[in-house]
């Protein structure tokens, strides 16, 4: 089927109006009515040919809230009319062990996992489709509910790659009560995982390069706010944190973070940026056992267990809600720094 979309033709030309195909709904199939999708920073990074490998045209988007219009045969647990969301994945080998585990961002298939856009589909070299689209169709293992109030649902959207991409380290690091937890950069990424490490009872210190964020920060959630370009405070803060998350999209300086780190302490990397990041330094690592570690979205279980645990909890993101043919200008602020704190799209803005 046929569906409305933007994209993005080139590494150098805007995104514009474009039709794209659909498959019919197989059997385990849910057909999906888009009604909201969040703006990611890796949709800019995407579109603009930023990281290797993108093809086009390209369709990003992987913030997806909408509502079941159809649903193959053999789909049980959903029916038309139920709001769902669709996160940055929408299939995996389902048969290694780190699917086996719900990991399946992790899966050793021989394809690994299929990115919601710029994924091989099932390996074969057609390219798939993201959420700047009114129809996607996905199968069911990777569709999540969504228990949020029906006002909420255009702010739950960036909750299925800002909230996910947090959540999982948090939580395999283990933010917690007794722990201090750092979240460096405050953007889309960084201020759900400020209102996150809260939920989660961590102390929480929230590092910015924006002065102006300093209060709302607090707001999210912060205890503490640092900007991290004034040294003085920095080196204040040496030593006192069990765990930090990364989540700034350009290229800079690891070190100000190691040195924030208590003995065991981890940096976790989720920030993508384009070029990468000046090599740290060792002593900094290996007098204490710090350690410099990666990750990427999260499982499917885990996702779910996230949405279910923020509709319980009423957290969303904080959104700034736009157009579809206003994506261009959306960007433009993004690289400024200028969104408070993610753009999400009404897709009903795009004729269908
Ligand atoms: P965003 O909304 O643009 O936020 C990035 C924040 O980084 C900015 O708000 C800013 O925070 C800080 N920043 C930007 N440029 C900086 C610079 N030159 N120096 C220092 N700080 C800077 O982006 P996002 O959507 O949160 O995405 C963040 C990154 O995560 C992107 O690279 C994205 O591709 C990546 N990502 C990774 C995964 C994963 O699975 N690992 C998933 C999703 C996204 P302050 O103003 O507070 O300093
Ligand atoms: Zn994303
Ligand atoms: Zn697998």
């Amino acid at each position: 089927m046929q569906t409305r979309a933007y994209a993005a033709q080139s590494s150098t030309s805007p995104l514009a109006p474009h039709t794209i195909e659909r498959r019919e709904a197989g059997d385990r199939d849910v057909v999906i009515d888009i009604l909201y999708c969040g703006v990611c920073h890796s949709d800019l990074h995407a579109a603009r040919g930023e990281w290797d490998g993108i093809r086009y045209p390209c369709v990003p988007g992987h913030e997806i809230v909408g509502r079941v219009s159809a649903v193959g045969r053999g789909v049980r647990r959903l029916a038309p009319g139920t709001i769902v969301a669709v996160g940055c994945m929408v299939d995996s080998c389902r048969s290694c062990e780190a699917c086996k585990l719900g990991l399946e961002q992790y899966c050793d298939g021989p394809h690994g996992f299929t990115q919601t856009y710029n994924g091989w589909v099932k390996g074969d070299g057609e390219n798939t489709y993201g959420g700047y689209s009114r129809t996607i169709v996905v199968d069911e293992h990777f569709v999540l509910t969504v228990k949020h109030d029906a006002t909420q649902l255009a702010a739950v959207a960036p909750l299925l790659c800002a909230g996910i991409t947090t959540w999982s380290p948090l939580r395999h690091w283990g933010a917690g009560p007794g722990k201090t937890v750092g979240i460096v950069g405050i953007g889309g990424l960084g201020h759900m995982g400020v209102k996150l490490a809260r939920a989660l009872e961590a102390h929480v210190v929230a590092f910015t390069t924006s002065p102006a964020k300093g209060k709302e920060a607090l707001k999210l959630g912060a205890d503490e706010v640092v900007v991290s370009t004034n040294a003085a405070d920095m080196s204040q803060r040496a030593g006192t944190c069990d765990f930090i998350l990364d989540t700034v999209s350009a290229s800079h300086d690891l070190d100000t973070y190691v040195k924030l780190l208590k003995r065991d302490g981890t940096l976790t990397l989720v920030g993508a940026p384009a070029t990468a990041h000046p090599s740290p330094a060792i002593f900094n690592l290996l007098l204490r056992r710090r350690s410099i570690a990666g990750s990427a979205i999260g499982g499917i279980r885990e996702t779910q267990e996230m949405l279910d645990f923020c509709a319980d909890r009423k957290i969303v993101s904080e959104i700034e809600m736009i157009g579809m043919a206003e994506i261009e200008k959306a960007y433009a602020r993004l690289l400024r720094g200028d969104v408070r704190y993610r753009f999400v799209i009404d897709m009903r803005t795009l004729a269908a």
